[in-house]
């Protein structure tokens, strides 16, 4: 039978995969989705949910990001994953799991090629923007009102994740402390040595004020794990005429198959510096006063924090944040901005560098 096209996967000499999902691709495979068609081998479809009616045509998604998402009939996005890891990946668990919890895009279909996941298929947002954009306005005009309802969103996300569903009976666990310390000792060494120039120099600097914050993560003391999002911030949070909505359950770009069972604070400490990486993103892109915008970014990041905390109290789930990994965990997530920096986005180094210069001033 002849199939209509679905992309091309090549396996590398190595055993790496990459995808490629050319014009009309998307297309053709939502339409064979929503006729229930099989995939061509070895290609194999789990459904989620029914896919809705998808009119014809597809648009690329042109934002920064990490993947290839694609449009379908302004109804469907398509994450492509260009380069498939066999690993396994944390988003179809998380999202069957999160069934029940509005403020995600409705997931409908993963895609995978063997063994390795190539795609997730989820509902469009329409008119939605992420928050490169929406918070960035908010923080040229000083506006700090959203705040309340991130911190909510985040807390809200939390309680949902730590409620037990057919997915994770034990969705909260409670084992030995992990090795918090040497994943951020890990992540240190990778920026100092990925970093070069100037902010390399900055950096090598001031390497003993990093490690002396990240030393409270060699205390002893447990702490509960849920399955976080792994990779909060504020470009995962669309907002859409619906409200907000969070996206992206692909855990953190920059550590390889990252243990999903994580303290709920790591989210909260990349969600609060994304508030900071937006501070900088203003002042470069909106010519935005820098006293002003870091004034913004001091009152933004409290409030979001606050409505966090109350959020979490307000489910009777206060006992998931230990407040003590916050900010150790904020400077191992600026380790991993300048990680991604250096190996997929150069030109972003700028803002973990401009937040770093700012803490350590
Ligand atoms: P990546 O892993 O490549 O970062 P994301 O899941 O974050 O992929 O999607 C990339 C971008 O696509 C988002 O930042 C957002 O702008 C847009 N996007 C993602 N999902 C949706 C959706 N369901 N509706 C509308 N836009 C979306
Ligand atoms: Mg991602
Ligand atoms: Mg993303």
């Amino acid at each position: 039978m002849e199939h209509s096209p679905w992309p091309v996967v090549e396996r590398g000499p190595d055993g790496t995969i990459t995808l490629a999902a050319g014009a009309g691709v998307t297309e053709s495979v939502v339409r064979d989705l929503a006729n229930g068609a099989a995939p061509p081998p070895p290609f194999t479809v789990r459904t989620l949910a029914p896919l809705p009616a998808v009119p014809p045509g597809e648009r690329a998604i042109t934002v920064d990001q990490t993947n290839h998402s694609v449009i379908a009939g302004e109804a469907v996005v398509v994450k492509w994953f260009p380069a498939p890891s066999r690993a396994p990946h944390p988003a179809p668990a998380v999202l069957a799991h999160l069934a029940g919890f509005a403020s995600v895009a409705a997931p409908y279909a993963v895609i995978f090629w063997e063994d390795a996941l190539v795609a997730l298929v989820t509902a469009y947002l329409p008119g939605s923007r992420d928050g490169w954009e929406w918070c960035v306005d908010e923080a040229a005009a000083g506006r700090t009102g959203f705040a309340s309802d991130l911190g909510r969103l985040a807390a809200e996300l939390h309680a949902a994740t730590a409620a037990p569903s057919a997915t994770f009976p034990d969705p909260v666990r409670l084992p030995p402390r992990p090795d918090f310390a040497a994943r951020a000792e890990g992540a240190l060494r990778e920026a100092l040595s990925l970093t070069d120039g100037d902010d390399g120099d900055w950096l090598a600097r001031h390497a003993g004020e990093l490690r002396a914050e990240l030393a409270p993560l060699a205390g002893a003391g447990r702490t509960p794990l849920i399955h976080i999002h792994g990779d909060l911030h504020v470009g995962q949070v669309l907002q859409w005429r619906g409200g907000y909505a969070v996206v992206d359950f692909d855990g953190n770009p920059t550590v390889a198959e990252a243990e999903a069972f994580q303290p709920a604070a790591r989210d909260l400490a990349q969600l609060l510096t994304s508030l900071d990486h937006v501070g900088q993103v203003t002042v470069l892109r909106r010519s935005a006063d820098p006293a002003a915008t870091a004034a913004w970014v001091r009152s933004a990041r409290s409030e979001t924090r606050t409505a966090y905390e109350n959020g979490l109290a307000d489910a009777g789930r206060a006992d998931l944040l230990d407040r003590s990994l916050l900010r150790p965990f904020e400077v191992e997530q600026e380790c991993r901005e300048l990680i991604y920096a250096a190996r997929h986005l150069p030109r972003w180094r700028y803002a973990p560098m401009g937040v770093l210069r700012g803490w350590f001033a």
